[in-house]
């Protein structure tokens, strides 16, 4: 499978160099050359195969030749070794839990299949890879741990000191080994940007491979269609039509839901539920693009005031507006909203959903004003005990804490400091690290 660039600037490339590059050389996100539907029977018969053999069904076109079939179910069984039950949560209502993984956010999947292949890929080269990562949160958790022991992979995670919660923070810095926590006096925009001056800085780049591990990266983006096939083989038996609403940031979960339709699953409309980060929202309603500086919520994880991942969406229906509006519906509710949903979802079901999984639920409801005969689907994409200081005064309870979050609240915290490019750019090329 040949993979190229949104901005048509770049040469074709193979899976391998996708990862390895992370963007294209002219600044665009990949996008594999085309997507072969599965055969209508493995959609009939998929209750019939388990998560594993459906996972690998739905990747092999996109890897190619570029990782061996045994390798990549070897691979495969690493990274989907727990569990992604659905839980229903009222009539017509259902929660796809994608919090069971180590770190207990749905970016465990793709960061650890992104982290292998790179692995597999690294074995046959002489120079190590440097995984460069910026993060509000979650993701530096899920790629610490994805890449952990990782041989001729280092890893670098910029955080904003203070402005993560303390189980974020103990998530990205107390494993060790080939992972590097720097926190960065500043906020999460300027980790960011010494992230991007970094992949631009030619000197750096004569001594290190960089790469980056955020969702524009094709194996951490693609393996997110494995939740939605996951679920379809949980809901195919409903006998109603299946909607998805998926909390949505920066976009790349969603538009791998949109994937896995195009792979034939019956499935055709997705509800967009995001926080008051509604460049989406305003789009699907005004039908022109304009992106805004993002705002704070307490779903902060999709705090996105440019969603990179909506280009390839709008790549995926060709740029026909009224080809994507007939399979995507997008909401924005607010925090006030949210809270009250984390409360209504706690008394009417007994189930205590996170920030991101009520935003989720609210897309669900009011898509149901107008479409009452279907199910719907939401992502829950955190565990809440990771936003606890949240959901705790909205249900006035404590929550109990899990063994994964246990473990890492016990480690060691290990960061260097840093403040300005010049630190990350020493830090980078210091032979020691
Ligand atoms: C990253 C994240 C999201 C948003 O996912 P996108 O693929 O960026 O749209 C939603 N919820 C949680 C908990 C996340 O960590």
């Amino acid at each position: 499978m040949k993979y190229y660039s949104l901005h048509h600037n770049s040469p074709q490339v193979s899976f391998r160099e996708a990862v390895i590059n992370g963007i294209a050389p002219d600044r665009g996100l990949y996008f594999p050359q085309e997507i072969r539907p599965l055969p209508p029977s493995f959609f009939e018969k998929i209750g019939a195969y388990d998560e594993q053999e459906i996972a690998f069904s739905a990747i092999r076109q996109f890897v190619g030749a570029d990782i061996p079939e045994d390798e990549l179910r070897t691979i495969l069984g690493q990274v989907l070794d727990f569990e992604f039950p659905l839980v229903a949560i009222e009539e017509g209502v259902a929660t796809l839990e994608l919090f069971h993984g180590p770190t207990m956010a749905f970016k465990d999947v793709g960061a650890r299949f992104m982290a292998r292949c790179l692995g597999y890929f690294s074995g046959d080269r002489k120079k190590e890879v440097t995984v460069l990562v910026a993060t509000s949160g979650d993701t530096g958790g899920a790629v610490a741990n994805g890449f952990l022991g990782v041989p001729g992979v280092q890893v670098v995670i910029l955080y904003p000191r203070g402005k993560v919660s303390e189980i974020q923070e103990r998530q990205l810095t107390t494993l060790g080994r080939n992972i590097s926590a720097l926190e960065v006096e500043g906020t999460f925009d300027d980790c960011q940007r010494m992230v991007k001056q970094a992949f631009l800085d030619a000197d750096l780049k004569q001594h290190t491979t960089l790469t980056s591990a955020n969702s524009i990266n094709v194996a951490r983006w693609l393996p997110q269609m494995f939740y939605f096939l996951f679920a379809y083989r949980q809901a195919a038996d409903q006998g109603k039509e299946l909607v998805f609403s998926v909390p949505s940031g920066n976009f790349g979960n969603i538009c791998a839901g949109m994937v896995a339709q195009r792979l034939g699953m019956p499935v055709t409309h997705f509800i967009a539920s995001t926080n008051i980060n509604d460049t989406v929202p305003r789009f699907m309603q005004q039908g022109h693009y304009d992106p805004r500086p993002s705002l704070s919520t307490i779903s902060n994880a999709m705090d996105v005031g440019d969603p990179s991942n909506f280009d390839r969406i709008r790549h995926l229906f060709d740029d026909d507006f009224q080809a994507l509006a007939n399979h995507l519906t997008a909401y924005s509710f607010t925090d006030k909203e949210t809270r009250k949903a984390i409360l209504h979802i706690y008394q009417h079901s007994g189930y205590v959903a996170d920030p991101h999984g009520a935003v989720g639920y609210l897309g669900v409801k009011k898509y149901q004003e107008t479409h009452p005969h279907t199910y719907g689907i939401f992502l829950e994409t955190a565990h809440p005990i990771k936003f606890l200081d949240v959901v705790e005064p909205v249900l006035g309870k404590k929550l109990e804490i899990p063994p994964q979050i246990q473990k890492v609240m016990d480690g060691k915290k290990v960061s260097t400091p840093i403040a300005t490019y010049d630190e990350l750019q020493s830090f980078l090329a210091s032979p020691a690290r």
